[in-house]
């Protein structure tokens, strides 16, 4: 069992965990190659976009790990970093600059990563962890917007397309294969999932987030999945309420970049196929209308765009009932940005704990958090944790957290 986590402890690891996205980490190749993917440890599934500072092809990479406490960090793999992961006495160790930090525990995986769907597909190309309760499923790993040269400048979903999805056998998932990979995931404990993935051609996902809802339905016999759709503002609001009738509960449009004349040079597809700028908002606002306050959410790239102006954007969402949440711009490789620096750990820091009061502020609860937004165990979940505002099943893991 984890020993307890301290206050202390628990705002060095939040620290830790932007130093170790922003920096990444080194990990000693002869432990890449004895890592037992196969029987025990998570290992990273690119349904979207690969994370790491570098395209890695030659071995598999962990996702996560755990401190003795049972905080978890995530694996931005960087071979250049100053952080690694090394092993001393048949133990797993963080090292900063070659000064032991603590002994680390790979995350194990989910029993239904082993699983084939009825076709013959491998559950963990279908669905990917990322929490204890949580999965999300790209139902395509590539973005139409690349056809017409209209892609994010950050994304890089069609490169890692390009890099790993004959390795992963990643492909576009058929409702019945995500039903089926939920039933496995959802029999095992888990219990949200989030739909997400790149633009198709002509907009067409609706209909297929319809027919997903009605294949988890009548796979699960859960009216109510605790489905997260996560899609593209459309043109026609009235499509909104399409998702709440299928059966989501929570909804996500992410904005990405708040600076309208910004947003049109980063996200030129948004801007242009999506009704621009002010469509987004608007989209937003039917969201919570249709969802209600705390069932939408909204992501932000943190760093590309000046600090104030994106707190601005988000301030401004979250009056509206929108979970507005800045995610650490990593200049990912295959990306248009590939190449520029994120800024400072600290600056991330600083954004973190201003988004952290402005939700509190406007009165969200970890619940609203957890239900809207794409991964569990993050920086904001260990910040409610340290407020006493706890996801019910949390207490146990979480009870013994001592103040200092
Ligand atoms: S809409 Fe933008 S962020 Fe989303 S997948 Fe396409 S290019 Fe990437």
């Amino acid at each position: 069992m984890a020993r307890a986590l301290t206050r202390d402890e628990l705002f060095r690891n939040i620290d830790l965990t932007e130093r170790l996205f922003n920096d990444g980490i080194a990990i000693d190749e002869d432990i890449l190659q004895e890592l037992d993917f196969e029987n025990s440890y998570l290992e990273q599934v690119h349904g979207c976009f690969n994370m790491n500072h570098v395209t890695h092809l030659k071995t598999k990479l962990p996702n996560s790990f755990r401190d003795p406490t049972g905080y978890s960090f995530n694996v931005t793999f960087d071979p250049a970093s100053h952080f690694s992961i090394t092993r001393d006495s048949g133990r797993y160790v963080l090292q900063d600059k070659g000064k032991p930090l603590f002994e680390i525990f790979f995350q194990k995986k989910p029993k239904y990563y082993d699983k084939l769907t009825s076709d013959g597909a491998r559950m963990s190309s279908v669905a990917q962890y990322v929490g204890r309760s949580k999965i999300t499923i790209a139902y395509s790993n590539e973005c139409s917007l690349q056809e017409k040269g209209l892609d994010c400048l950050f994304c890089n979903i069609n490169a890692t397309k390009s890099s790993y999805a004959d390795l992963e056998g990643l492909g576009l998932k058929t409702s019945l294969q995500i039903a089926e990979t939920t039933k496995a995931a959802y029999d095992e404990g888990y219990r949200r999932l989030t739909i997400t993935g790149g633009f198709i051609p002509e907009r067409r996902e609706v209909d297929y987030y319809i027919d997903v809802a009605e294949a988890i339905q009548e796979l699960t016999g859960l009216e109510d999945f605790g489905g997260t759709a996560c899609i593209g503002a459309p043109l026609d609001l009235n499509v909104i309420d399409k998702y709440k009738e299928a059966g989501y509960n929570s909804i996500a449009t992410n904005m990405e970049i708040w600076d309208s004349n910004m947003f049109k040079t980063i996200c030129p597809g948004k801007e242009l196929i999506c009704g621009g700028h002010q469509n987004w908002i608007n989209v937003l606002k039917r969201e919570v209308e249709v969802f209600g306050k705390g069932h939408v959410r909204s992501y932000f790239v943190a760093g590309i765009e000046p600090k104030a102006t994106m707190l601005e954007g988000i301030q401004y969402l979250m009056e509206l009932g929108v979970v507005a949440i800045p995610l650490q711009w990593n200049p990912n490789p295959g990306s248009a940005l590939e190449g520029h620096r994120a800024p400072t750990s600290e600056w991330f820091h600083d954004v973190v704990l201003k988004t952290y009061s402005l939700l509190r502020k406007n009165n969200f609860t970890h619940e609203d958090f957890y239900v809207s937004t794409n991964g569990e165990e993050t920086v904001f979940d260990y910040l409610f944790n340290a407020d006493g505002d706890f996801l019910p099943w949390e207490k146990d893991i979480y009870s013994q957290l001592k103040a200092v």
